[in-house]
């Protein structure tokens, strides 16, 4: 890929809101939206508000979110933009949960 297309950040869509064919709208970390149009085109979009680039990942399904590792070493879930709703209105509680759960796992012997 060419340097002057390096993304600054990058994103996760579910594959179901792609199959799904509806506009897709895609939040920026400033807050703004970007709106695509299934199928991807584009696999960059840029951010109308702050001009970020922001790389789009495509995965299977309709995972919700997905586990990452925030800039402290901590896990975090991630939200899967495109999502159903059902798999991305978790409570608190369980987010909680599920990160202290990953973070006793991560901290476990022979990590
Ligand atoms: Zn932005």
């Amino acid at each position: 890929m060419p340097e002057n297309l390096k993304p600054d950040l990058f994103t996760f869509v579910a594959d179901v809101a792609v199959r799904r064919g509806d506009p897709l709208p895609i939040k920026c970390n400033c807050g703004g939206v970007i709106t695509i149009m299934p199928p991807l085109q584009e696999e960059l979009v840029v951010c109308a508000k702050c001009e970020a680039r922001i790389k789009l990942i495509l995965l299977p399904g309709d995972p919700g979110y997905i586990i990452g590792r925030a800039p402290n070493g901590d896990p975090m879930l991630i939200p899967v933009q495109g999502s159903s709703s059902e798999k991305l209105n978790i409570s608190s509680e369980e987010r909680q949960r599920i990160v202290e759960k990953l973070r006793k796992e991560w901290s476990g012997p022979g990590v």
